[in-house]
């Protein structure tokens, strides 16, 4: 690889001092959570030594440090993705921010949603339960159909849901050319950008509603970020209510603040906003242009790498589509992929995930098997994927 970011940063990354049995680990499993760089660490453990104040309630000087905090974190996410600061909203994950816009925007069984079908159940089940779901059909390699896509628009559903990135194939969804075709049918537009956020630029203007967890992006888990449009923000009902949700109120009636704070009931999760602060400016100082590249190149290998052996069936395009560094396959004449998972893991300390991948109807698609899946992140290499495939070749020498 032409790209040394992994050599530069893998020393920010605590965790990749593990070793088993004298063995470095080698992790690919970020499309499940990225690892944390020290300088979040130290953010999170800044908030907890420093300041540890609970937020919007005291005026005592701790309190106001960390309102400040946690209020300047939501301007450092309107500056990363494009949105105002009154229309960040901090939730626990991208399923929770899905979740709060499907049943916030009062729809019904008879108004007609877009999933795309190799959404993550995420973004699929919280919409199959408030409104009468479309697939946006996938092409017999897993991409977007956008012939389908643009016959099903003619129907002008109510919202459409893209992905940005598949969870499990790692292909890029068109989604500024989607969102377009959606707003052009009068759709409100919804993207999970769960897989994308840390990886290259997300929004646009004709997103109205923009997904994602701090975990996969670098920073902590329990925080994630629903972005929306104001006017729609505002139509949203509030999932909860409670302390810091209202302004006012006596035995009968209550006044709901206004959002993003009618969003955010209850105490929110203030160590994780400075983590995730912490890790924007983590990734900011690498900058999209270098993290793309190295993607690229990750990506690309890991292609190579899957196609050169036979008995491994890539789920997805095997040609030059747009992906990230995510590859998932199921494997001739094994069954029992959490076996070959398990000693990839405590035999040769790598680290990858199988499963359906939390998207089901789509893997069933292509393979009545589960699937094993690889994902690296800015601190894998190529060495990586020669030590991870290495060790498949050992172990499935033994397993036919
Ligand atoms: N959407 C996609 C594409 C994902 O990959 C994931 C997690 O794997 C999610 C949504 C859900 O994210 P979380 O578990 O952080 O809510």
């Amino acid at each position: 690889m032409k790209s040394d970011l992994a050599k530069r940063v893998r020393g920010d990354f605590p965790l990749l001092r593990t070793s088993i049995d004298g063995r470095r680990i080698v992790y690919l499993d970020s499309a499940a959570t990225s690892l944390k760089p020290q300088p979040v660490i130290d953010a999170i453990c800044r908030y907890y030594t420093e300041v540890g104040a609970n937020i919007h309630r005291g005026k005592h000087f701790l309190s106001e440090q960390a309102s400040d905090d946690y209020e300047e974190a939501r301007t450092r996410v309107a500056r990363f993705t494009g949105f105002l600061s009154s229309e960040v909203v901090f939730t626990a994950n991208t399923t929770a921010s899905l979740n709060m816009v499907a049943s916030g925007l009062g729809l019904t069984g008879d108004d007609v949603v877009l999933v795309p079908f190799d959404a993550h159940h995420s973004a699929m089940l919280p919409w199959r339960r408030a409104a009468g779901v479309r697939y946006i059909p996938v092409s017999d390699t897993g991409v977007a159909d956008l012939d389908a896509y643009a016959a099903l628009l003619r129907a002008r559903p109510a919202v459409v849901v893209l992905t940005h990135c598949s969870n499990v194939s790692g292909v890029y969804a068109p989604v500024e050319r989607m969102a377009a075709m959606a707003k052009e049918a009068g759709a409100v537009t919804v993207v999970d950008a769960a897989q994308s956020a840390g990886h290259r630029r997300v929004g646009g203007e004709n997103v109205d509603f923009l997904a994602f967890s701090a975990h996969k992006m670098l920073g902590p888990t329990g925080v994630g970020v629903l972005c929306g449009r104001h006017e729609l923000l505002r139509r949203l009902a509030p999932p909860f209510l409670g302390g810091g949700v209202v302004d006012w109120v006596d035995t009968e009636r209550y006044d709901v603040r206004k959002v993003p704070h009618a969003l955010e009931a209850g105490t929110p999760p203030i160590a994780g906003v400075y983590g995730l602060a912490a890790a924007i400016d983590y990734l900011q100082a690498i900058g999209f242009d270098e993290l793309g590249e190295h993607d690229r190149e990750l990506a690309g290998a890991m292609v190579e790498e899957t196609l050169a052996r036979p008995r491994l069936r890539l789920l997805g395009p095997a040609d030059g589509t747009d992906r990230a560094a995510i590859a998932s396959f199921a494997i001739d004449g094994v069954h029992n992929l959490k076996e070959i998972a398990k000693i990839l893991s405590d035999s040769y300390g790598v680290l990858c995930r199988t499963g359906h991948m939390c998207a089901q109807p789509f893997v069933d698609r292509f393979t009545d098997d589960e699937v094993l899946r690889v994902s690296g992140y800015l601190y894998n290499d190529r060495e990586d994927l020669d030590v991870l495939f290495s060790a498949l070749d050992s172990v499935l020498d033994f397993v036919r």
